[in-house]
């Protein structure tokens, strides 16, 4: 009874100094300087063809090495960047890195999609269309070679149907994929009133395929409800053989995870491209 108490009062502990907390603020100072230290960096993971194995696309993945405290995994500082101004900033330096990536690639062969994860507020602000267009234009890319990844998060409020930005993107032609879904509580239609062209399945379900009848309901529903949209479905999170030939017999389009592939640095990410894209005639253009 006193352990239990005990650990309650830590965690109450926790919540308060959850959001001012000098540990935090100093993380968001530090974060601040990360972005003008180069200390951050893109991985890119791969996203397959359950049926066929063939690469469908990138995912860029952040990552921060603090200069103390060695990697800081995204879900420690997404959250907190995302309290503060500094989250535009953020994006705005992926998208510059996955612009001139997917550059690099898309004109030697290897067309192949890049998707960045963008935070629900990012995807009302105005500014990322222009610079979206702007990327694309100035390194003469298509607006498929690029998708954004928005958590269900977004069709909470009514506004993001009717916000100039989605507007903006659908116009550009810049593709969207709903993260993490089954997580939230969006219904049906507002899924479908997004206009979103793939619906990636939280890794919690995924990974629970093996052992629980339940999450396999709930997967294979999922995969049903987005194929009866017109949407494509990405398993996220797959690491076994076992998971990826469930998933394949339900019909879900897409899988991802590390059975298929780590996020990985740009370099070995070429590599591994390389080796699994059938290069298509190069297409050299002048940058
Ligand atoms: P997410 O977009 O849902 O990304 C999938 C996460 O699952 C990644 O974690 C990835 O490394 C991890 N993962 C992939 N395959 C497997 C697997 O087979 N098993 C397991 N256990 N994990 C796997 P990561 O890189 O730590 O990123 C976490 C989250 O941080 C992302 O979730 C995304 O929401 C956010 N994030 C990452 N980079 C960015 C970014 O550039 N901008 C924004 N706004 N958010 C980002
Ligand atoms: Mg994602
Ligand atoms: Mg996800
Ligand atoms: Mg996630």
């Amino acid at each position: 009874y006193l352990a239990k108490e005990g650990r309650t009062g830590v965690e109450l502990y926790q919540q308060d100094k959850d959001r001012n907390s000098p540990e935090r603020l100093g993380l968001l100072g530090d974060l601040r300087r990360a972005v003008d230290n180069r200390e951050l960096r893109l991985h890119y993971q791969p996203k397959v063809d359950l049926a066929t194995g063939e690469v469908r696309g990138m995912e860029a993945l952040l990552r921060w090495r603090h200069p103390v405290r060695g990697p800081i995994p995204p879900d420690d500082f997404i959250p907190l960047a995302e309290q503060s101004y500094l989250m535009r900033q953020l994006t705005e330096y992926v998208i510059d890195a996955v612009m001139e990536q997917a550059a690099r690639w898309w004109h030697t062969g290897l067309q192949v999609q890049i998707s960045v994860n963008v935070s629900a507020r990012d995807l009302l602000d105005s500014a990322l269309p222009d610079q979206l267009e702007a990327g694309l234009s100035r390194f003469r890319l298509p607006p498929e070679a690029i998708q954004l990844e928005v958590t269900e998060r977004i069709l909470m409020g009514d506004q993001a149907y009717t916000h100039e930005t989605i507007k903006a993107l659908a116009a550009l032609g810049v593709p969207l994929a709903l993260d993490d879904f089954g997580t939230g509580y969006s219904s049906f239609i507002r899924l479908q009133r997004l206009a979103a062209s793939e619906v990636k399945i939280d890794a919690s379900f995924v990974q629970r395929l093996s052992s629980s009848e339940d999450d396999e309901r709930i997967v294979r529903s999922i995969v049903d409800l987005v194929r009866s949209l017109g949407l494509r479905s990405v398993a996220e999170g797959v690491e076994t053989e076992e998971v990826a030939l469930k998933l394949t017999g339900m019909g879900c389009d897409m899988g991802q995870g590390w059975l298929f592939g780590r996020p990985m640095a740009p370099a070995d990410a070429t590599v591994w491209l390389r080796e699994r894209v059938g290069v298509q005639e190069a297409e050299y253009v002048e940058i």
